[in-house]
């Protein structure tokens, strides 16, 4: 191994000086620190692959460096080995889980720490190597127990499948094709104790041809078996692995930006680094699973910003600990429409157990430049991070500017707010509503998109925090109701069939006069009032329950059904259900899909579905996007369902071809 100088980390409380001249005689260009404090952006700007943490003697303080740092290095995709003494080794597995790479105990020789120091810049130049060249399969396999005959998939095959993780092993033989079923038993049956590993190849739908390689365990009284993709897959089924298989973790994140740095042309690519505040005193405090719960249902919070503003094609990830990397090539104003979304959904509390946590986070955000890699992407963004976790104010830091992020994308949509409506920037889809014993498209429901001159589409939760900016809330649904109306009452004979939900605002609700406006303008459009639905959410009525109260009971004595929306998400109030007059009770997507989830989560799903059926409600569940949620939700009782399942809100041309289609081929 050549050795250049390298630039190395160390941070020690009480032999700062002996270890960086250590390092330094043997090469190393060293950077070395005696505090805690700003350790993260030292080691960064270092441009360090590889931190020592000197936690001999000082376990706590060692530990509290070890996870600023985690962050940072595993970013970087870097190594850190602390030093410690032998008897507090009970720290070790707190450090290895704050993001140490290895350790070292004392009492070591210099030439002991010398090679350690070579062993883990070895390990970073391997994970660096890694990235480049992209995972050696996706986790795609599956392992037999011979005592119980079950199987068990990896997530990520049972993804590409469309089954869930725990098959029949003849539903699963009966997906080859006759040859490579007969290959599949061959390849079984040669196992054995003399002979424990075999392989065989197959074609798999969405990957192509691929090689099993299968290991019997004779001990273990099972067998395993790994799926790899033959030859160079090409990218795109390698991105679709790692979609697949949920594997979106640094690693994965770091060959996504590879990949996608090495593509010419396009908008340029920005990657954001994402912390959550106060995560680890929530951890602390609450436990583990709870901590866990919290990460996934933040990640989920990103996940639904980044697939609104950006697109599916964005990446987001798990970096590490409690940050998250999200990336993708859009428009400079996109992307920071995107992080001042993020930053608004992490603001929001998050309710954990009988608890409600707020967090908060930090963004860095960089802009690739030329000849950059997904490290040095990183890197930049990590300090943009770092610099933002500095400051009291800003919530955001973008590399490279030394200015701040804020809501300067929102405002500015606020300002245009105004001229898209004049321009007809605004435009209505609809979502269809379908029947979950037939399948027929029963009702739609009216969702509002902005074609923004410059930023192209916008989805219906950028425009309404747009018009709260700009004050035009009560401008926006009017012109939207209106817009609704007229399309609807226009609708071809084929749709004559059809519901109508239409969204209703708190701001519409709290308004005096409302529902004599709303019918007025109701029958103005020709639309009949008994096909029409209002949705309205629980944060609608919490302002004055009186009023609410008497709005709905016109509305209803007018011929209107009522729906309450997103039922299951914040603070949901059994209270409502007995005090007002409804028809439908929509469960949201976020509750609804959780009927797949923990038995945990079931229960409460199902809790929700017996109480309204009990007080008479139709309950449609939002967000159905696979069959095993569909079936799940079905058999408990939910009688309609919306969601990609069936379709996206589509123009009305395509909502016609939808029902056509669905006519001709019968109930799904
Ligand atoms: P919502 O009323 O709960 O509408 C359902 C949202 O879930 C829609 O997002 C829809 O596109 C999305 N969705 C539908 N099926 C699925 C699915 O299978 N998976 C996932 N992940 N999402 C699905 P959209 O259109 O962005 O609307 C967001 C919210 O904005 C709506 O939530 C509603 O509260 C509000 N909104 C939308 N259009 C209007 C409108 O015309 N007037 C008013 N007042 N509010 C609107
Ligand atoms: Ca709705
Ligand atoms: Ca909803």
């Amino acid at each position: 191994m050549t050795f250049a100088p390298a630039p190395l980390f160390i941070l020690s409380f009480r032999q700062r000086d002996e270890l960086a001249s250590l390092a330094a005689g043997a090469g190393w260009q060293v950077v070395a620190a005696r505090r805690v404090g700003g350790a993260e952006r030292r080691f960064l700007s270092s441009g360090a692959s590889v931190a020592v943490i000197d936690a001999r003697g000082a376990p706590e303080e060692g530990l509290a460096a070890a996870k600023l740092l985690g962050g940072a290095v595993e970013a970087n995709g870097g190594a850190m080995i602390v030093l410690v003494s032998r008897g507090e080794g009970a720290t070790i597995a707190a450090l290895y889980d704050a993001g140490a790479t290895h350790f070292l105990a004392s009492p070591f020789s210099d030439a002991e720490l010398l090679q350690a120091l070579r062993f883990a810049a070895r390990h970073a130049e391997r994970m660096a190597r890694e990235w480049q060249a992209g995972p050696a399969f996706a986790p795609l396999g599956w392992r037999y127990d011979l005592l119980t005959r079950g199987v068990v998939l990896t997530a990520g095959l049972a993804a590409l499948l469309g089954t869930d993780e725990e098959p029949s092993v003849r539903a699963l033989l009966r997906r080859y094709d006759p040859e490579d079923r007969a290959a599949a038993l061959a390849a079984l049956r040669r196992m054995s104790s003399a002979r424990p590993a075999t392989a065989f190849a197959h074609d798999l739908a969405g990957v192509g041809r691929v090689v099993q390689h299968l290991q019997f365990d004779p001990g273990e009284h099972r067998i395993d078996a790994v799926v790899e993709p033959l030859g160079s897959a090409p990218e795109p089924a390698a991105e679709m692995r790692e979609a697949l298989a949920g594997a979106r973790d640094a690693g994965s994140a770091r060959r996504w930006l590879t990949r996608r740095l090495s593509g010419a042309g396009e908008a340029p690519l920005c990657a954001m680094l994402i912390a959550l505040n106060r995560f680890d005193m929530v951890n602390t405090a609450y436990g583990r699973t709870v901590g866990d719960a919290l990460l996934r249902a933040a990640q989920k919070r990103v996940e639904d910003v980044v697939q609104e503003v950006l697109g599916r094609d964005a990446l987001v990830a798990r970096m590490s600990g409690s940050t998250f990397v999200v990336a993708g090539t859009a428009p400079r104003a996109r992307i920071d429409l995107a992080a001042e979304r993020i930053a608004g959904e992490l603001a929001r509390p998050f309710v954990t157990g009988e608890s409600i946590a707020v967090l908060g986070c930090r963004i860095g955000l960089a802009e690739a430049l030329a000849d950059d890699s997904a490290a040095s992407l990183l890197r930049r963004a990590s300090e943009a991070l770092a610099e933002a976790r500095d400051s009291d104010s800003a919530t955001m830091r973008v590399a490279d500017s030394g200015g701040e992020g804020g809501h300067a994308q929102i405002d500015r949509l606020a300002v245009d707010l105004n001229h898209a409506m004049e321009r007809g920037e605004i435009g209505i889809l609809f979502q269809p509503q379908v029947s979950a014993s037939s399948g027929a498209i029963v009702g739609v429901e009216a969702l509002a998109r902005w074609e923004h001159g410059v930023l192209g589409s916008i989805g219906a939760e950028t425009l309404f925090a747009a018009a709260a900016r700009a004050d035009l809330e009560i401008g926006l649904s009017d012109h939207i109701q209106k817009l609704v109306l007229a399309q609807a009452a226009a609708w071809p004979a084929a749709l004559a069939g059809l519901r109508l939900a239409l969204n209703l605002t708190a701001a519409d609700i709290a308004r005096p006069g409302f529902a004599d406006l709303f019918l007025d303008r109701v029958d103005a459009s020709g639309f009949p009032r008994n096909r029409l639905t209002l949705e309205i959410t629980e944060s609608g009525l919490i302002e004055d329950l009186g009023i609410a109260s008497t709005l709905l009971s016109v509305m209803r004595g007018a011929g209107c059904r009522i729906a309450i929306d997103d039922f299951g998400t914040g603070y949901s109030s059994l209270a409502y259900l007995k005090a007002l007059p409804l028809d439908y009770l929509k469960i949201d997507k976020k509750l609804a899909q959780d009927i797949t989830g923990s038995p945990r989560d079931r229960i409460v799903v199902r809790g929700v579905i017996d109480m309204a059926r009990s007080l008479g409600l139709t309950v449609i569940a939002e967000g159905v996007e696979t069959d095993a949620q569909l079936e799940a939700l079905a058999k408990e009782g939910c009688q309609i369902y919306q969601g990609f399942l069936c379709s996206e809100a589509v123009s009305v041309p395509a909502l016609t071809a939808l029902l056509a289609n669905a006519a001709s081929t019968g109930p799904r």
